[in-house]
């Protein structure tokens, strides 16, 4: 069979062969933290690379390795890592990308956990991070790249107030640059969106949110594009000798650029990051991940319909001031939407309500069918005021640019009834309103 398969197959069934499982029709659950070697022979071949097999679960496991090769299928890479949660999926990435340190160009308008690692913590590891008021505007970008920059780091549809990255147009400064695209696509899920489509080279998500879908596991994935030539001197960590790809035929230590070539990236991410950092997904995380994505199709695509009905309620109602969802037609970038996200932006919205913060705190109150949860993406629908919870350790500076403040509410829309949702914001409104 040469055809490949589409997305809604690939879901089901990448990465597994039942044959090789005792033909278990479900892929099992691989509760091992280490494997027999077998022969003595065997140890040494895979120790070495020569044979393909599982020793360790710090550096791999079967079931997360089929999580890994479904989510690479899916995303059009070469290859994915599990790890244990986003925000060990962005570190890894970035510790990575700009080892022994160095720059990257960031939007400011990224999750809250990720702008206080970059704003606080990573510049003490010597990665300072420069940002970007509109990740847009090529020139912009272009201006903040200098000889020392490592990457570009953008999401694809921010959060909470959905800007829309165009990914194509800001690979191609990337490129021009000589440096690696990396794009936090959590909010779109690759149903939605697929940044290695459109130019990007490594793409990072938080699979605690929509990929899973059911809110019960904490973990990120990190996809390499496996297309970017890592071998310039701007990243020598990939071109010097690697102790571990010593080959005792000629006494020699390759480089991962030598013995991967455009795939070193995935490559020293795992052996050096992951296998040594050690933030690795347990099997367990990884079957309930492999459950979730069963499902991803109709989960999003309901999600976004039930979404967009809401977020139209929301842009005619007296009390909200504003509504922030790039899917509606009137939005600022609708025209970049169309060309890059035919079946939606997702099933996260927020608005603005009327009058003072009390009345955000009654109106949530008042919710009975949303969930008051700081989490996005679950099958249950939520609701949370960010600037007080979910976005607190976003630096004030940044509020006003990133669309926050005290009148906000976010919105992560599940798989409920939508007349029933849009009830429950209804008999909200008339609570928090009553005088
Ligand atoms: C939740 C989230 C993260 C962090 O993921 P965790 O799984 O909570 O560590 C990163 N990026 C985005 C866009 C997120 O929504």
């Amino acid at each position: 069979m040469n055809r490949k398969n589409s997305f809604d197959t690939v879901r089901i069934q990448g990465g597994y062969t039942p044959e090789e499982h005792n033909h278990a029709s479900n892929v099992p659950i691989y509760l091992s933290a280490a494997f027999t070697m077998g022969s003595a022979q065997r140890g040494r071949d895979m120790a070495e690379g020569r044979e393909p097999g599982f020793t360790y679960s710090r550096v791999g496991n079967p079931t997360v390795d089929i999580l890994e090769r479904r989510i690479a299928a899916l995303d059009g890479g070469v290859s994915a890592v599990a790890v244990s949660s986003g925000m060990a999926a962005i570190s890894n990435t970035i510790l990575a990308v700009a080892e022994g340190g160095g720059r990257i160009v960031a939007h400011h308008d990224i999750y809250g956990a990720s702008l206080d690692e970059f704003v606080s913590l990573a510049p003490k590891l010597g990665i300072e991070f420069d940002f970007v008021d509109d990740i847009n505007n090529p020139d912009e970008v272009s201006k903040a790249i200098g000889p020392n920059t490592k990457a570009i780091y953008a999401e694809s549809v921010t959060n909470p107030i959905t800007r829309v990255t165009d990914v194509d147009r800001l690979a191609s400064v990337a490129h021009q640059a000589g440096i690696p695209l990396i794009v936090d696509n959590t909010f779109p899920t690759p149903y939605l969106f697929r940044p290695i489509e459109h130019g990007a080279d490594i793409v990072v998500y938080s699979s605690t949110k929509g990929i899973n879908g059911h809110g019960n596991v904490v973990s990120g994935l990190i996809v390499d594009a496996g297309r970017f030539d890592w071998s310039s001197d701007r990243f020598p960590q990939f071109s010097e000798p690697e102790f571990t790809l010593y080959t005792e035929s000629n006494g020699r230590s390759r480089s991962f650029v030598e013995a991967f070539g455009n795939e070193a990236f995935h490559q020293r991410l795992r052996c050096k990051f992951v296998r040594l950092l050690g933030a690795v997904l347990g099997p367990q995380e990884a079957y309930l991940e492999l459950l979730g994505l069963e499902t991803i199709s109709e989960r999003i695509s309901k999600e976004v319909s039930s979404a967009l009905r809401i977020a139209n309620f929301l842009n005619h109602h007296e009390h909200v001031t504003k509504v922030n969802y790039a899917g509606l037609p009137d939005s600022k970038q609708s025209q970049l939407v169309s060309s890059l996200f035919p079946k939606g932006i997702g099933a996260i919205l927020s608005f603005e309500l009327e009058g003072s913060e009390d009345r955000v705190d009654r109106f949530i109150d008042a919710t009975e069918v949303f969930h008051y949860v700081p989490n996005v993406g679950d099958v249950r629908s939520l609701i949370v005021n960010p600037a007080r919870i979910t976005h607190r350790e976003v630096p004030f500076e940044f509020w006003e640019r990133n669309g926050l403040n005290v009148n906000l509410i976010r919105l992560s829309i599940g798989l409920e009834d939508a007349d029933d949702l849009i009830a429950d914001l209804e008999q909200a409104f008339e609570t928090a309103y009553r005088d």
